[in-house]
């Protein structure tokens, strides 16, 4: 019986996040005769998890790939069953997220119909880059001819990329679109010299109306790939078809020939800087929705707050946060967020500094209200002012900005912080005993 685990483990990233989780770090074997696979998984509460809450799920992907009367059973693989402890490894990386080989786009290969222009927020960061993939995309070839898109990893180039095949392909289902990497490039290229059928090559790639070509600093590694490249791009662009290029760096900055960088500056070229904070919460909210899930503000607030390199571990603490929310049956608070940055972001330290929540809960607990009330819309005097303390506090003993502020405390506009802030400041020069409960709030939350 032949069959890839890890590949069959690989597609649960995408379609089951939780169960993958628990299977990341499996082997399987199986055995003919008796029909029964055994997987092997690194600790009890690998073995524990999986025979109570997916047994059925595994089943059926073994039926699927197997046949319909196989079984199978979970055992603690011995050579890891000695380290005691080991805890499931609760990262999802979304780095490669693996292309589907029938593409769900009809005939276009590896096109990810995920990647949307729909589902692409737009920030100051990516808005140029943005604007003009969408420019290339509603006007194939006449427009920004090539385009160049480059920036650090997980900001959104392929996503970009991909959108533009999509749309393109929505708006012309006959349009020629070929999408690939600069290393399945490479490959090509080698695979076809090497069957002597270059003819081929030169047929599949120079007829085309759109080419796609993600991560094009892979080109440095291939000499005659370059040369080939070169060729097809003139060619291409001879003829007004679109070629659209993604890089880590700018094309000046690539280890390429002179005349291929300088046909990528002959169009126009595009960065993707990271977001800010602002981007990183709308780009929160919309993998919220998209999972179903409701998320307090504070909680988008925390992990925008704490994860600002880049898009792609954005959305994998976030899928954490989902995963060990389902795992535990625990509603999403800033408290599994901390945990979920924890298992992303090693390094993160919880009391590093003063945290909003700190000054949330003594404030509070001073003015005898709920927590949650703070980030409400409450209206009632005590709460008001609360909230506007806290605000206040936070401002004065950290150094978030409005703007973050105000998401923290349940996603109000940074002028309302800013109110708050004058409102108290007034109170504390006009009022001596509110300046004395001020000083001693003050002095809790050092504490
Ligand atoms: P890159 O190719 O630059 O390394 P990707 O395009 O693979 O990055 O993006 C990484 C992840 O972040 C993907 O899941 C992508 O959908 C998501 N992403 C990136 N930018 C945005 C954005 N502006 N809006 C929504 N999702 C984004
Ligand atoms: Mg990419």
């Amino acid at each position: 019986m032949s069959f890839d685990w890890d590949q069959i483990v690989g597609q649960l990233k995408t379609s089951s996040p939780s169960l993958y989780i628990w299977l990341e770090k499996s082997t399987a074997s199986c055995d003919e005769k008796e029909n029964k696979c055994i997987i092997e998984v690194p600790s009890g509460l690998h073995k524990k998890n999986l025979n109570e809450k997916y047994s059925e799920a595994i089943l059926n992907i073994l039926k699927k790939s197997i046949n319909d009367s196989v079984s199978f059973s979970v055992e603690v693989s011995k050579s890891q069953a000695s380290q005691k402890n080991v805890e499931p490894k609760i990262t999802i990386k979304e780095q490669q997220i693996p292309l589907p080989l029938d593409s769900p786009a009809g005939h276009i290969p590896y096109l990810n119909t995920k990647f949307k222009f729909d589902n692409f927020i737009v920030g100051d960061s990516n808005r140029f880059a943005h604007a003009a993939s969408k420019a290339v995309a509603e006007a194939p070839g006449q427009t920004y001819n090539p385009l160049f898109i480059y920036g650090g990893v997980g900001l959104g180039k392929t996503h970009l990329l991909h959108a533009i095949g999509n749309l393109v392909y929505e708006k012309n289902p006959q349009a020629k679109i070929l999408i690939t990497t600069a290393e399945k490039f490479i490959f090509d290229v080698v695979q076809h010299i090497g069957s002597g059928k270059m003819a081929d090559f030169k047929e599949k790639y120079r007829s085309v109306d759109l080419l796609l070509v993600d991560d094009i600093e892979f080109l440095q590694k291939g000499i005659q790939a370059r040369e080939e490249f070169f060729h097809t791009f003139n060619d291409l662009s001879n003829l007004n078809k679109q070629i659209v290029a993604t890089s880590d760096s700018p094309p000046q900055e690539l280890n390429l020939e002179d005349r291929l960088k300088s046909r990528f500056a002959a169009g126009i070229i595009a960065d993707i800087q990271p977001p800010n904070f602002e981007t990183r919460v709308a780009i929160l909210k919309l993998k919220a929705r998209d999972m179903n899930k409701i998320v307090p503000d504070n909680v988008l607030a925390f992990l925008a707050e704490h994860v600002d390199t880049n898009i792609r571990s954005l959305s994998a603490t976030f899928s954490t946060l989902v995963a060990l929310s389902m795992q535990t049956g625990s509603e999403i608070d800033l408290d599994l967020a901390k945990q979920a940055l924890k298992v992303t972001n090693p390094s993160f330290d919880s009391n590093k500094k003063i945290g909003i929540d700190l000054i949330q809960q003594i404030v509070a607990d001073y003015y005898n209200i709920k927590v949650q009330d703070l980030s409400s819309r409450k209206r009632p005097e005590n709460i008001a002012m609360a909230r506007q303390t806290a605000m206040y506090i936070t401002r004065n003993l950290t150094d978030y900005s409005l703007v973050q502020i105000g998401q923290y405390f349940g996603g109000k506009d940074h002028t309302t912080v800013m109110h708050a802030i004058k409102k108290v400041e007034h109170m504390i020069k006009a009022d001596d005993k509110f300046r004395l409960a001020m000083d001693e709030l003050v002095a809790r939350i050092k504490k």
